[in-house]
């Protein structure tokens, strides 16, 4: 733990004297504009032994344990940019993770490795516009053998990163007839293979974004990929999606807290600058000490749960820890949401400009209530399970 707890203070200390010097061009320019400087902090973190830290030690990560790895993602939340610089961003985070645990050595020489190494980045397509994502075994998307290949056909959106990624995994109906949760495959599709097309980056809350912040709308045309393209078995598609879920979560859910705890620090120092009158600071209203009080009250509950999902998981499996990972992600996202309206009311009309991080952040997050299934999927799933004993069956 004495060790972990250097690891953070390193990373602590290199987010504030190296990440957040870059977020002023960032929020004004976007990412293209600090990718050459964040592409050298890279090599820094490469050089002070903290790169991918979310790995095993065998491809060059810490070999942290998922409880240990949730204090790191609270600390590289504080900077939008934080987890890219250390190379565990989503959706490569996940990604590397079903390789490692699936793919076969072709595939990781192939895939894998270049992502751990930072030389690309990928993108899971699974949801689709003409389907409800809540319900992820619904879709039309198909991967047909023909001789040695698959032929994918079909229409994905809310592909995040795919804008210059160098593949996509996409989840494709394979047999139609099996059960549910055995219709789908995962197919690792280069996307310059003929047939995938990048149809746009979707505009959202008036921003497209670009690179890895921003969500693509995709659509394959006989899309052929050979058979070495499917990773795992045909018909594990929703078993590794699963997997990647459960630790997913607790990354998004820290990263979360990371953005909720800097933003209670915004609002705290706002509060005892902003002067509403000549030495009456707007922290002595008691409305705003309210809203203060409630943040960190809510955001330190928010941490003990996610650690607490975070360390059942480590012990049993995601599987085991299903209800404490449905609880967390609509729990978790509920406190970021209220902590960062708090903190733009708290910032008047400055907390809703561009100059500070809580207009970036409310645009991008507001989706954290609907991505990894939507806060009522997970309400249902906590409620189904309390239900049971009473005889209940949802
Ligand atoms: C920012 C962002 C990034 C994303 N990134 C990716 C990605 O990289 N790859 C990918 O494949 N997908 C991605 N998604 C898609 C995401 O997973 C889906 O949006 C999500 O699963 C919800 O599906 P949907 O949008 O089709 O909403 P729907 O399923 O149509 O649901 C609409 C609404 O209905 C309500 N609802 C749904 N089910 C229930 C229920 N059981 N009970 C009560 N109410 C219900 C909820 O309020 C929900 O918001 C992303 C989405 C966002 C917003």
């Amino acid at each position: 733990m004495t060790d972990l707890q250097d690891i953070l203070q390193q990373i602590r200390d290199f987010i504030q004297e190296s990440v957040i010097p870059l977020e002023a061009q960032f929020l004004k320019a976007g990412f293209s504009a600090v990718r050459p400087q964040a592409l050298t902090l890279r090599q820094q973190v490469k050089e002070m032994g903290l790169w991918a830290p979310h790995l095993p030690p065998e491809m060059g990560g810490l070999g942290l344990s998922l409880h240990e790895f949730a204090h790191l993602s609270e600390v590289l939340g504080t900077s939008p940019l934080g987890h890219w610089v250390f190379n565990c961003q989503a959706p490569d985070i996940g990604n590397m993770e079903i390789l490692h645990l699936h793919g076969t050595a072709a595939q990781k020489e192939r895939y894998l490795a270049p992502l751990v190494r930072g030389e690309i980045h990928s993108c899971f397509a699974m949801t689709e516009p003409e389907h409800a994502g809540s319900n992820p075994v619904w879709m039309s998307t198909t991967a047909v053998r023909d001789g040695g290949s698959y032929v994918i056909n079909g229409h994905k959106w809310f592909t995040t990163a795919a804008d210059g990624a160098a593949f996509a995994v996409v989840m494709a109906i394979t047999d139609p007839e099996a059960a549910r949760h055995r219709r789908a495959s995962m197919f690792l599709v280069p996307t310059d293979t003929p047939g995938y097309e990048h149809v746009r980056r979707i505009p959202i809350m008036g921003e497209e974004g670009e690179d890895y912040l921003s969500h693509s709308e995709l659509r394959f045309h006989d899309c052929r990929v050979p058979r070495s393209a499917l990773l795992g078995q045909e018909g594990d598609g929703f078993v590794i999606a699963q997997q990647r879920l459960g630790p997913g979560r607790i990354h998004h859910t820290m990263r979360w807290i990371g953005i909720s705890q800097r933003a209670l620090e915004m609002m705290c120092q706002y509060a005892a600058q902003r002067e509403l009158a000549p030495g009456e600071p707007l922290a002595r209203k008691q409305t705003v000490q309210n809203w203060i009080a409630e943040s960190q009250a809510e955001i330190q509950a928010a941490r003990l749960l996610v650690l607490d999902a975070a360390a059942k998981i480590d012990a049993r499996g995601s599987k085991a820890a299903r209800v404490e990972i449905s609880q967390i992600k609509f729990f978790v996202a509920g406190v970021l949401n209220r902590v960062l309206d708090r903190a733009i009311q708290v910032h008047g009309g400055y907390g809703l400009t561009d100059y500070t991080l809580l207009s970036f952040w409310f645009r991008h997050e507001r989706g954290a209530r609907i991505y990894d299934g939507p806060d009522e999927v997970h309400k249902s799933v906590v409620a189904r399970h309390l239900l049971r004993p009473y005889g209940v069956r949802i």
